[in-house]
C-alpha cells in the first residue's frame, strides 16, 4: 500500500506542478492536504511516510481514534491536522484540541465556540471561512455576508482567520465548476488572508486554474473509502482491536 500511495503522491505533485505552470503559478503555492476520513490508521501512517505534511479529517471521533493510534508517525512527521467537516457547536472543544487548522467556520455560532474553546486551551487556533458556491453544498457561509463574518471571526481572541474554503458542486459540467471557483476566488479577495482552499479529487485542476493555494485530496490518493453503517463503529477501530 505505502509503495502504491509513494507512486500515486508523486504522480499528483508532478500533475500539479505541470497545472500550476501552465496556468502561470509556481507548483510551491499550492499544498496538498491528503483527505484520510474513512481510510484507517495504516493509511495515516503510509501517508506520513510517503511524505504528506497535512491531513484532513471530518469526524472528530473517527479523527481522535486514528490521530492516537498513529500519533507517532503523526508526531515525528510533524504533521498539520485539518478538521474539514461541519463544525458542531457542541465538539468546538473537541476539535480545537485536536486540529491546528478548521476549515469550515461558515457561522459566527461555530466561530465563537471554537475561540473560546482556544482560548481555554491557550492556543490560537487557525481558520478559514467555509463560503457556499454551489447549489449542491448544504454548508458555507454566503458569499454576500462573507465579509461581515470575516470582520466578526477576526475580533475573536483565540482564532487566527487564514482565508477561505469551499465546497465545488459536484458532479458538475466544467462550466459550472469554474463559475463557482470563481466566486470562491473573488470572496477569498474581499476577505483576505493567505489560502484559498478549494479542490477536490475531480476538480482540483480547475480550481488551481482559479487560484487555489490549497487542494484536498481524499480518493485520487487513498482510493475509495468505505463508509461505516450508522451507529458502527468506523473501520480503524476494528483493525485497532484485533492488534
Ligand atoms: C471528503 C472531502 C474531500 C476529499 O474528497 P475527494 O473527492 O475524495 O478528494 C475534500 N474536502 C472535503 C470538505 C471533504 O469532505
Amino acid at each position: 500500500m505505502e509503495l502504491e500511495l509513494r507512486e500515486r503522491y508523486a504522480r499528483l505533485q508532478a500533475e500539479l506542478a505541470e497545472v500550476a505552470r501552465a496556468a502561470g503559478r509556481s507548483p510551491d503555492a499550492v499544498t496538498v492536504v491528503g483527505v484520510t476520513k474513512h481510510h484507517s490508521p495504516q493509511t495515516l501512517r503510509a501517508a506520513v511516510a510517503a511524505g504528506m505534511t497535512d491531513l484532513g479529517e471530518n469526524y472528530l471521533q473517527e479523527a481522535r481514534e486514528k490521530f492516537d493510534a498513529a500519533r507517532d508517525a503523526l508526531v515525528a512527521g510533524r504533521v498539520r491536522k485539518h478538521f474539514i467537516g461541519h463544525v458542531q457547536t457542541n465538539k468546538a472543544k473537541g476539535i480545537a484540541a485536536l486540529f491546528d487548522l478548521v476549515q469550515s467556520v461558515d457561522r459566527l455560532e461555530a466561530g465563537t465556540a471554537l475561540a473560546k474553546a482556544a482560548r481555554s486551551l491557550g492556543k490560537t487556533l487557525g481558520v478559514l471561512l467555509q463560503v457556499n458556491v454551489s447549489p449542491t453544498e448544504r454548508f458555507g457561509c454566503d458569499p454576500a455576508q462573507a465579509e461581515r463574518l470575516a470582520e466578526a471571526l477576526r475580533a475573536q481572541e483565540g482564532l487566527r482567520l487564514e482565508g477561505v474554503m469551499a465546497i465545488g458542486p459536484l458532479a458538475a459540467g466544467e462550466a459550472e465548476i469554474a463559475r463557482s471557483f470563481e466566486l470562491a476566488a473573488k470572496t477569498f479577495e474581499r476577505v483576505g488572508g493567505s489560502t484559498l482552499s478549494i479542490g477536490m479529487s475531480n476538480d482540483w485542476r480547475q480550481a488551481v486554474r482559479c487560484g487555489s493555494t490549497m487542494i484536498r485530496i481524499g480518493t485520487a490518493l487513498f482510493g475509495q473509502r468505505v463508509r461505516p453503517a450508522p451507529g458502527l463503529r468506523a473501520a480503524p477501530v476494528r483493525e485497532r482491536q484485533k492488534v
